[in-house]
């Protein structure tokens, strides 16, 4: 149903408005709150779409904040089609339909499941597929398909209120949020929404403010659409396009990580922005440096490559988006889901502790343990026998360190505040756990009982399934009388 941000004008006058939209809003100044998650009276959606020469163009487009008055579903039916971990420390993905009669809901499950597996083959959800959940909801429209396709004035009646000819941009898919949200909002958990509207109609739209993404379902260029989007709502990213259109930019540095006013000399010699990744080449977006024209000035403002996903669609992120990508996975959780003893606790000597990492796909997480802040050596695993550790005093801190070791983050300030976690507990000595036949003494005739149990798991110290030379040692530090 059209609503207010899918008021129709005849076709010339939106010609018109959006070039004169493009010049109004098309350069905004370093004060404009367009990636400003705060409060704005009207909210933001990016309409970026390619223009003749494969350049992107659009930006940011102000329109008005749905209304949640009406906006409830109660529980819908849901699929997950990813569980990798507890929702409280996973980005939930979900996805909604709109203009879906009950009779296409398969069909709407089916392209649903296509377009997720072109997602999950694109960095950075395939190295961290891991720490993410997807789930689909199945949203019931009474219409089939959605306002304004393929052109103005066609109308229909759907769940949630999607139109092509949104603030008369032909491309861009306005859609009611707060419906989105609640829709979304059957599933487990929802972080990021992605609105699959019934429609071949090339477009999409990327809410920056709301979490929710548009695109056309059965449009298989659109979901690139979503993916570049995603770097806007997700990422926190610059577009890197510009207007050729001879502006220039002459104001204050810009906020986000993948534009900057620095020439690549600067940028070497300041250390700031993606100065670490000046020189470095990746597949696909070339080698690294500091390109004039982006955020939609064709002068005074630099991107890190020739061209990318922020440019360009069917592109992959270039090195700073996919890492401030990854710093933003790494905002959004931890790399630790549990740990075999409570963090922060007191643990007497002997307790194996096993910490329960989320390890991403392309590459394990490196960690490291400690003992009153000295490195343990040989300590690399997910698990730690505190019976071999050594020793004086009534207590010892015991330190985890996780740090993820990928190369798609050269920025090492950010890989320390974002990509690196510790844990710790306090270790005590056991009472006298050694003491098997409970005499008050640790001795001969206790050391006799643990090596007939040898391997058996009888008499297991530790707590480690086994009785081995970890028991033995446990059994040897305590000889003599208990305390
Ligand atoms: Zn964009």
């Amino acid at each position: 149903m059209p609503d207010a941000t899918q008021t129709l004008r005849p076709l010339a006058v939106c010609v018109a408005s959006f070039l004169a939209m493009s010049l109004a809003l098309g350069h905004p100044a370093s004060s404009d709150a367009a990636l400003d998650r705060d409060g704005q009276p009207k909210t933001t959606v990016f309409g970026c779409f390619p223009g003749a020469d494969g350049i992107l163009t659009g930006g940011p487009v102000p329109v008005a904040t749905s209304a949640a008055d009406d906006a409830s579903f109660g529980n819908l039916p849901f699929t997950t089609l990813l569980s990798s971990g507890p929702s409280s420390n996973r980005i939930d993905l979900v996805f909604v339909g709109d203009g879906f009669q009950s009779a296409q809901l398969g069909s709407y499950a089916t392209v649903v499941e296509q377009r997720w597996l072109t997602m999950k083959a694109t960095e950075p959800y395939l190295s961290y597929l891991t720490y993410f959940n997807v789930h689909r909801v199945d949203v019931t429209s009474i219409d089939s398909g959605v306002d304004n396709d393929p052109t103005p004035g066609i109308l229909k009646n759907t769940a949630l209120d999607s139109g092509f000819w949104c603030q008369g941009i032909e491309r861009l898919i306005c859609a009611n949020t707060a419906k989105a949200q609640n829709a979304a909002s059957s599933a487990p958990d929802w972080d990021q929404i992605l609105l699959a509207a019934n429609s071949t109609k090339y477009g999409g739209a990327g809410y920056i403010t709301e979490d929710v993404c548009t695109f056309s379902a059965f449009n298989t260029s659109s979901l690139q659409v979503a993916l570049h989007e995603l770097g806007h709502s997700f990422g926190n990213l610059a577009d890197e396009y510009d207007y050729a259109d001879g502006s220039s930019y002459s104001g204050p540095e810009v906020p986000e990580p993948n534009v900057s006013i620095q020439t690549q000399a600067a940028m070497e010699s300041s250390g700031t922005k993606w100065a670490p990744w000046i020189g470095i080449s990746l597949p696909v977006v070339g080698t690294h440096g500091a390109f004039q024209g982006a955020r939609y000035y064709q002068f005074g403002i630099r991107r890190p490559t020739s061209n990318s996903l922020m440019r360009s669609l069917g592109l992959p992120f270039n090195g700073p988006c996919l890492e401030q990508m990854i710093v933003e996975i790494h905002k959004a959780t931890k790399m630790l889901d549990a740990a075999s003893s409570p963090l922060n606790s007191t643990v007497e000597q002997g307790t194996v502790i096993t910490a329960t990492t989320v390890e991403p796909v392309s590459h394990a997480l490196t960690k490291e343990w400690s003992l009153n802040g000295v490195v343990i050596p040989g300590a690399i695993g997910i698990s730690i026998d505190t019976a071999v550790l050594a020793f004086a005093g009534p207590s010892a801190s015991l330190r985890l360190k996780l740090i993820d070791p990928t190369t798609q983050v050269r920025n090492e300030a950010l890989r320390a505040s974002w990509l690196t976690e510790t844990y710790t507990w306090t270790i005590v000595p056991a009472a006298c756990v050694a003491d098997l036949n409970e005499n008050g003494l640790v001795d001969s005739v206790d050391l006799g009982l643990l090596l007939g149990s040898w391997g058996t798991g009888l008499h297991d110290l530790n707590s480690d399934g086994t009785t081995n030379a970890a028991d033995l040692s446990i059994l040897l530090g305590a000889w003599g009388a208990c305390p």
